[in-house]
């Protein structure tokens, strides 16, 4: 029955579509440009299928979430990059920076809280180093003894290790024997040189970020990787970044998940730019699914997409929604998001999967299962 359903949608597709979607059928890597030819002519419904045939052999109807919450310890940035709507000057309105003692009071909330993570990103401020950021790390574990401490992007990283006058790869054992569990994916935006010139110039490039998460795979800390999506770039940068990411994963295999950020307009220097449609949102988990053959999970980060699109993601690649995030971050919500205060309850988080028929499986950081929700 399911076969013949393929096959009626398939009658509509050309036959260079056709070919790559047997490819993935028989569990084959699609090459870059199969990649782009699904980006650029393939239907939505078949990648909705192509998608969710591959998350569901590798997942099931498994769909995770866990109990976070994030720091973002300032909005205080070195760099001043197009899209971003959080960065503030050091000394200028709006500009914050929480002190130590305000960041462990925040985490003293948690004690006795089934939270399993606290993410921690923020600005490159200039005065602060690996040390300083690692002293906060080490008082946070002995507040939270059990918490997985998923902090810094590598872009975040690059500055405070050169601070430190370490190099990468002992800037990060120093932040692991503080306390550092594993890296988030952010600063990854987008790798090509023709779009990364032009709207993050200044910050760390992409041989750096890709560098400083191999290293970190090889100290034993494993990450994420994100793109920024739907500004100026088009589908072959798209395809560009996916290709260096399969290609550093099958180097390393640390890499956990994959999440697609999706540019958001306000109060940033490219706020002339539409923002994509939901289609397109869509399209892009497909795509990353279909491609990324070697990352275990691709991520639906709700705060910036939304939960209605979270949700219908479920059934284009997406096996992970991220988490409970209490009102924590404001990145998003900065940049126009429609949640505001983004928080949802464990038992939100149980229904939006419930609804679009996945079982909801709260994990920990790196995918152990800490209970399933029949
Ligand atoms: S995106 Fe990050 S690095 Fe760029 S300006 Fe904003 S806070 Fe700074």
């Amino acid at each position: 029955m399911k076969n013949n359903i393929y096959t009626e949608i398939l009658l509509h597709e050309s036959s260079e579509i056709i070919a790559i979607a047997e490819k993935v059928f028989r569990f084959e890597r699609i090459t870059p440009e199969e990649g782009l030819i699904l980006f650029q002519k393939a239907e939505l419904s078949l990648l909705g299928i192509l998608a969710n045939f591959v998350r569901e052999t590798k997942h099931g109807d498994k769909t995770y979430f866990n109990r976070n919450f994030h720091i973002e310890p300032t909005n205080i940035c070195i760099y001043n990059c197009k899209f971003c709507s959080y960065v503030r000057k050091i000394n200028t309105e709006g500009a914050w920076e929480f002190s130590k003692e305000d960041i462990l009071e925040k985490v003293k909330q948690y004690i006795g809280q089934p939270v399993t993570e606290v993410h921690i990103v923020g600005g490159v401020h200039p005065n602060r180093d690996l040390h300083y950021y690692g002293d906060i790390l080490s008082e946070i574990k002995k507040i939270l003894p059990n918490i997985h401490i998923k902090a810094f992007t590598a872009v975040e990283l690059e500055f405070m290790i050169k601070k430190s006058k370490y190099s990468i790869e002992e800037g990060l054992k120093r932040l692991k024997e503080y306390g550092l569990d594993s890296i988030p994916g952010g600063g990854a935006e987008i790798f090509h040189p023709d779009i990364r010139s032009q709207v993050c110039d200044e910050k760390s490039s992409s041989e750096n970020w890709l560098l400083i998460h191999e290293t970190a795979h090889k100290v034993g800390l494993p990450s994420n990787a994100t793109i920024l999506y739907g500004h100026i770039e088009n589908y072959s940068h798209r395809i560009d970044h996916l290709k260096k990411l399969r290609e550093l994963q099958d180097k390393t295999g640390g890499f956990n998940t994959f999440i697609p950020l999706k540019f958001r307009k306000e109060n940033n220097r490219l706020s002339h730019i539409e923002e994509t449609s939901s289609v397109e949102d869509l399209k892009n988990y497909a795509v990353s699914r279909i491609f990324l053959d070697n990352f275990p999970h691709i991520k639906a980060y709700w705060p910036s997409i939304g939960k209605d699109i979270a949700q219908l993601s479920l059934s284009f690649g997406v096996d992970d929604i991220d988490g409970t995030i209490d009102d924590s971050t404001k990145i998003y919500s900065m940049a126009g998001a429609e949640d505001k205060n983004p928080k949802m309850t464990t038992e939100d988080l149980v229904l939006l999967i419930k609804e679009a028929k996945r079982v909801a499986v709260e994990r920990d950081t790196v995918y152990n299962t800490v209970k399933i929700y029949n």
